[in-house]
């Protein structure tokens, strides 16, 4: 077993002297960053934020989310922002010396909102009784008012940022004082700043100013100079057809293939699966699901047109990768030969995109063929 652990690590030896892809990894806890580290990644191409508000902070967020008022909404992001910088703290810190991209929060909000039917039951058997408290008929309004039927298509990502004053400002100012205590520890943070859901450059703009502004009020009242990649992702088509304009608000792009898979062909993420996928398959409409395998003519050529548009318009445009394919061998071809500077996948993925990243700058085939 020892002699085929250490051929393993012989070959992706080669391979990293071969490639040209960087290979980071997509992680959100400082366990999965280190993990990442020990398969070889190079950094953390994607650390969703929102896995970060599950369990006792759901509430926190939910208290934010539907705030009464200036106060209330202040006092949750209060709440929050000590949990976030710890949380940050402890990822640079098992990523030193690398870049981390910090995605600002982008989460299913259904998943963070009490449940709108049990609590109608809960009100309506509360009137029947005699009457339902204020507070819940408030609560009841609010649900009733975000409530979605299409959560994936609606408010997340950037809309969510645009709409919850504060909330953005909140995890910047995490991210940067996370960053500069960091650095009074003796530690080397790289954060990079990384806006979801963008379609629209006047998006990015908002948001990009407003992280500046709070950038360089940490390094004011620290003393530090922390510098910050700020970037977006491009996961909705309308971004990658305006890639031109939006890489003037960029200094990097990641492309979210999961997001664009879903918009492009029109199939819900979420849903897809059970209600169709098979008769697809079974057709022959496609040959493997487009979640797992780049549909190169469709969504992978929304890729092309937003890198070509993208470093037309930024030569130095970094550009990368972090939905599920960028640790798919076929799709790690595609964006070596796209000329993607790095692809992020699952910390158990790496070992494979860092393999296939060096074949693809040998010119070779796929695995096995
Ligand atoms: C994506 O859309 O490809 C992506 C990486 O983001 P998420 O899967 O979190 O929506
Ligand atoms: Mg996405």
């Amino acid at each position: 077993a020892d002699d085929l652990v250490r051929s393993v690590h012989r070959v992706l030896t080669h391979a990293d002297g071969q490639r040209r892809l960087g290979v980071r990894a997509n992680a959100d806890t400082p366990e999965d960053a280190a993990r990442a580290r020990r398969f070889g990644a190079r950094g953390i191409g994607l650390c969703r934020t929102e896995h970060m508000f599950l369990g006792d902070r759901r509430q926190l967020v939910e208290r934010l989310i539907l705030a009464d008022g200036d106060d209330e909404r202040q006092g949750a992001l209060d709440a929050l922002e000590p949990l976030q910088k710890q949380d940050f703290l402890e990822i640079f810190e098992a990523m030193d010396g690398m870049p981390v991209t910090v995605r600002l929060l982008d989460p299913p909000l259904h998943e963070f909102l009490p449940d709108l039917t049990e609590l109608s039951v809960r009100v309506a058997v509360a009137e029947a009784k005699g009457g339902a408290d204020e507070g819940t008929l408030r609560l009841l309004a609010a649900v009733q008012r975000l409530h979605e039927q299409n959560p994936m298509l609606g408010l997340r990502g950037v809309r969510l940022g645009l709409v919850v004053p504060g909330l953005f400002a909140m995890q910047v100012r995490a991210i940067a004082e996370a960053a500069c205590e960091r650095r009074r520890a003796g530690g080397d943070p790289r954060p990079e700043i990384m806006i979801p859901l963008v379609g629209a450059v006047q998006e990015l703009e908002a948001i990009r100013e407003e992280s500046e502004r709070v950038l360089a009020q940490v390094c004011a009242d620290e003393g530090i100079d922390v510098r910050a990649l700020i970037g977006t992702m491009i996961e909705v088509p309308r971004a990658a057809l305006t890639a031109d304009q939006i890489a003037g608000s960029a200094e990097f792009f990641s492309f979210g293939t999961n997001d664009l898979t879903q918009m492009t062909w029109g199939f819900s993420r979420d849903d897809v699966e059970a209600a169709f996928f098979h008769a697809y398959l079974d057709k022959g409409i496609f040959g493997v699901s487009p979640f797992e395998s780049l549909d190169r003519p469709g969504v992978g050529r929304l890729v092309e047109i937003g890198v070509e548009r993208g470093r037309a318009a930024r030569p130095d445009l970094k550009l990368g990768v972090c939905g599920e394919h960028g640790g798919d061998p076929d799709s790690v071809h595609f964006f070596h030969e796209v000329g993607l500077d790095y692809v992020s996948c699952s910390p158990f993925r790496v070992p494979i995109a860092r393999l296939e990243a060096g074949r693809a700058a040998l010119g070779g085939g796929l695995s096995g063929s």
